[in-house]
């Protein structure tokens, strides 16, 4: 089954809604992880002018103060970005601060290490951006920036046409095609893990006839709202009347028929509850925030416009209603609920019942 449904994910091209949403949820996810990539550069970064500072006799300068500076700087602004998009632009602005810092430190070397250490440099930073949250776009404009300042032949005094330059540009076409693929791999695979979960999530909470709520998203739910324990909160439980009958007499198509229109109306008229099929031909409706009076007059709005629905299959509905207390759980608000819809099939079907502690 899993199997199925992914291959058919795999066929199908995200949606763009969808995409922004997973990059939105990946830099969400990732986010303490790039602030401690951006810690850690940072630290990295000054024991290197540490040493070339001081062992390899470059002196601490206010050069490297105000790279560390605008580093730490920009990991503040870090901790408090929430959006992916700002994220894309800030690595950037990161990684041009870093690449100089680090072109900096370099300068302070002997001549002939300085290509070893620049593409050494290069290496780093490339794999370090392949593993964050940024978009193509953004990547390829991190990679650009990081060669041209890291440029392993400016100011090193090698030739591209010699020993060491021809080895410098395979090594960077070998480095680059493999971060680039990974990159674009990594985010593929990562997308398609998104889109199945939502895929299987969506099949998991809805049902599947009437595309309404489903029992376990309502469970889920309305545990989460009975929780909040916010004022006005009743519990209604719906039941189609006489189903068996419409079944019976013009078969199991026009009572899915029928079922798919009794939720439509209920979907129609209860936005901002939670509402669900529960099973067979049975719904729930979690209110909050009304009065006794209101959620009356909920309900007996529904009964009449499912009553009034001239469709080719009329049918009714009864509906027990009971307010849910403040320490009430839901199995036991569901177990009174039924007890007045049980009242309203006995007293003669499409009317509503509030339960009463008579029942
Ligand atoms: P009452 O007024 O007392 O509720 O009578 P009823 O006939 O509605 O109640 P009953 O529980 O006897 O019948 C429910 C029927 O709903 C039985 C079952 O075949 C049918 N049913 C359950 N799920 C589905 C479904 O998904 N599609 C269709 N078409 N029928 C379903
Ligand atoms: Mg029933
Ligand atoms: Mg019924």
């Amino acid at each position: 089954m899993f199997k199925t449904i992914e291959a058919h994910v795999r066929k199908q091209v995200a949606p763009a809604a969808l995409r922004a949403e997973f990059r939105q949820h990946e830099f969400e996810a990732m986010r303490p992880f790039c602030l401690l990539v951006f810690c850690v550069s940072i630290l990295i970064w000054l024991v290197f002018d540490l040493i070339v500072s001081f062992l390899g006799g470059q002196g601490f300068t206010w050069l490297s103060c105000l790279f560390i500076t605008l580093l730490g700087s920009l990991t503040v602004v870090l901790r408090f970005t929430r959006r992916s998009h700002h994220f894309d632009v800030l690595n950037l602005l990161f990684i041009a601060s870093i690449t100089l810092g680090m072109r900096l430190v370099i300068e302070g070397i002997p001549l002939a290490l300085r290509p070893v250490w620049l593409v050494l440099g290069v290496s780093t930073v490339l794999y370090a951006v392949s593993v964050l949250p940024v978009r193509r776009w953004s990547f390829f404009c991190a990679m650009a920036i990081t060669w041209v300042v890291l440029n392993p032949f400016y100011h090193t005094r090698i030739g591209p046409d010699e020993l060491e330059g021809a080895m410098l540009i395979s090594y960077a076409v070998f480095l680059s095609g493999l971060v680039i693929y990974s990159y674009l791999q990594m985010r593929k695979a990562k997308l398609h893990n998104f889109y199945l979960s939502k895929v299987l999530l969506d099949q998991a909470y809805v049902d599947a006839l009437t595309e309404i709520p489903n029992r376990r998203s309502f469970m889920t739910q309305a545990e989460r709202q009975l929780h909040l324990a916010t004022p006005g909160q009743y519990l209604a439980m719906i039941d189609i009347d006489n189903f068996k009958r419409v079944n019976d007499r013009f078969g199991h198509d026009v009572g899915d028929e029928v079922l798919k229109r009794v939720a439509t109306h209920i979907k129609a008229s209860m936005t901002g509850y939670e509402f669900a099929r529960l099973g067979g031909e049975e719904f729930a409706i979690l209110f909050h925030g009304l009065d006794e009076q209101s959620a009356v007059e909920q309900v007996c709005g529904l009964c009449s416009r499912v009553r009034e629905d001239h469709a080719d299959h009329p049918v009714t509905i009864s509906i027990g209603l009971v307010r849910v207390d403040r320490g009430d759980t839901l199995t036991a608000a569901l177990v009174r609920a039924d007890q007045a819809l049980y009242a309203a099939k006995h007293n003669g079907k499409d009317r509503f019942v509030l339960w009463q502690p008579a029942l």
